[in-house]
């Protein structure tokens, strides 16, 4: 069996899975309670929140975990509306993902004013694009740092000091930069940035949201007063766990895996033009994540070719895990101005750390095959 849609979620690593069943069969506490097992549970709690704040070079006390990525970008969103009552305008890009979509929608909804950013046909927002709608009623700018499709990278850079010399507060969501590339939140600078452990070798439904001390953030969930009374509940203690020691594991050789995964994508996108040579990458002339490549196939259905290659044993998704079940077009393609026949025919092919050259060598066979046996399969219809 074949796994390349590390986008859509990671296997966890050895050590990961180590610490998660040592966490769920041995450690009894509750972090807040004041006797000898609360006491170690905090000490894992605060064990792995140094280490996602070293991932990210902030400081521990920046770091609210939450039940993911979804989470994260919801409370960045809802959390800095309802401070401000639900008046004013928030600037996000056409391209990022549902979780911010939908959120800013029911925002809108409200009664706040939402801008999004058009993108160029890389797929990229123009930084200059930002300038002429900020003003007195912006609360947030919300962009991500990778787009989950299509691996492009955004000038969160540029757009995070343009935010900062204005006084706006800048949210990036993360969710696929992390891990895969260094990261600095207070070098973008970003005052929220969303993290989620699955993408990068830690356990599925556990994330972060890191926030700016000085930000104030409406919690969404009240109760208990966790997480310095940000995000109440009980904290999911095996799942941060397995975040901390998949944080502390990438942060000793990150530049090394994502050469390695870089080089292994270069092979995968020479190998793919080679069997299908008018196979069109997208964004490949722009910066991207090292092991993501979307990829349209004309005359061939996305979907159709994802169900074939899965019958082959391969695993990959065309546009988003997150919105696949949907005939509608990838909105980022849209966003990009693809032609549409074209991003119906996309999928998205993305390597993780037990990607190996082997791996792409058999999806390429399979990859060969589907997409003549589909295509002959069009042109006899
Ligand atoms: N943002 C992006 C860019 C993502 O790719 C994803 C996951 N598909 C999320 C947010 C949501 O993360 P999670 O699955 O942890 O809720």
């Amino acid at each position: 069996m074949i796994y390349l849609d590390h986008n859509a979620s990671a296997l966890m690593r050895p050590s990961v899975v180590e610490g998660v069943v040592s966490a769920m069969g041995r450690q009894v506490g509750n972090p807040s309670s004041v006797h000898w097992a609360g006491r170690a549970a905090r000490q894992q709690l605060d064990e792995a929140r140094r280490s996602v704040a070293a991932l990210v070079n902030v400081h521990e006390s920046r770091i609210l975990f939450t039940s993911g990525g979804t989470e994260a970008n919801n409370l960045a969103l809802f959390g800095v509306a309802r401070t401000r009552e639900g008046r004013g305008a928030i600037i996000t890009s056409a391209v990022e993902h549902p979780s911010i979509l939908h959120a800013c929608d029911l925002l809108a909804r409200r009664g706040l004013t939402v801008n999004r950013l058009p993108v160029d046909g890389s797929g990229r927002v123009d930084p200059e694009d930002v300038v002429p709608l900020i003003d007195q009623e912006t609360i947030l700018v919300s962009v991500m740092a990778a787009n989950n499709e299509t691996g492009v990278l955004q000038p969160i850079r540029e757009i995070g000091v343009l935010c900062r010399s204005r006084g706006v507060p800048f949210h990036v969501d993360a969710t696929q930069w992390a891990g895969r590339l260094p990261l600095d939140a207070d070098g973008i600078p970003a005052d929220l940035l969303t993290l989620s452990a699955h993408k990068m070798g830690g356990p599925k439904g556990v994330g972060a949201l890191v926030s700016s001390s000085s930000l104030t953030l409406a919690p969404r969930m009240v109760g208990g007063g966790q997480e310095r009374g940000r995000r109440a509940g009980t904290e999911n203690l095996p799942g941060i766990v397995g975040f901390g020691l998949a944080a502390r594991e990438l942060l000793g050789g990150l530049s090394g895996e994502a050469d390695r995964v870089g080089a292994l994508r270069g092979y995968l996108e020479t190998r793919v033009l080679e069997v299908v040579p008018d196979a069109v990458i997208f964004g490949n002339a722009v910066p991207r994540l090292p092991n993501t490549t979307a990829v349209g196939v004309r005359g061939v259905d996305g979907e159709t070719l994802v169900m074939t290659l899965d019958l082959a044993g391969c695993a990959i998704s065309s546009g988003s895990a997150c919105s696949s079940g949907k005939t509608t077009p990838s909105h980022v393609l849209v966003a990009m101005g693809v032609d549409p026949a074209l991003s119906q025919s996309a999928v998205r092919i993305s390597l993780g750390w037990d990607s190996s050259k082997n791996s792409v060598d058999q999806f390429i066979i399979a990859f060969e095959r589907s997409v003549c046996r589909l295509r002959q399969g069009s042109a006899l219809s």
